[in-house]
């Protein structure tokens, strides 16, 4: 396990998708790498915070068409960190969030 293996698995992890075995060797991972440990605590972060939007934009009844365009608009407003912010310039995660967020929005 190195950092960029590590980094490109967190959004899986969060979601509770991992395998086991790559879910313990990220474990393992982060236990020695505090860089990571952050990286990781900024993405539950953010996630916790685009939940809690979404669960006030799905509250106004918007229509999901517009959502995208709302979320941009919220995460703008989100005050992010840095590191955030250079987390968001991946479209990778980007789509991520999308996917999250449609979960979001139709368990609710
Ligand atoms: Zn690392």
């Amino acid at each position: 396990m190195n950092c960029q293996k590590c980094t490109d698995m967190l959004t899986e992890y969060i979601e509770g998708i991992l395998p086991k075995e790559q879910r313990q060797a990220l474990e393992a991972h982060l236990e020695t790498c505090p860089p990571c440990r952050a990286e990781m605590a900024q993405l539950k972060d953010l996630t916790d915070r685009l939940t809690t939007n979404a669960k006030q934009i799905r509250k106004t009844s918007l229509e999901n068409k517009v959502i995208n365009q709302i979320l941009q608009k919220q995460s703008l407003k989100l005050k992010i960190s840095p590191a955030q912010k250079s987390l968001l310039k991946s479209m990778r995660l980007l789509n991520w969030l999308n996917v999250l967020l449609k979960k979001i929005l139709t368990s609710l």
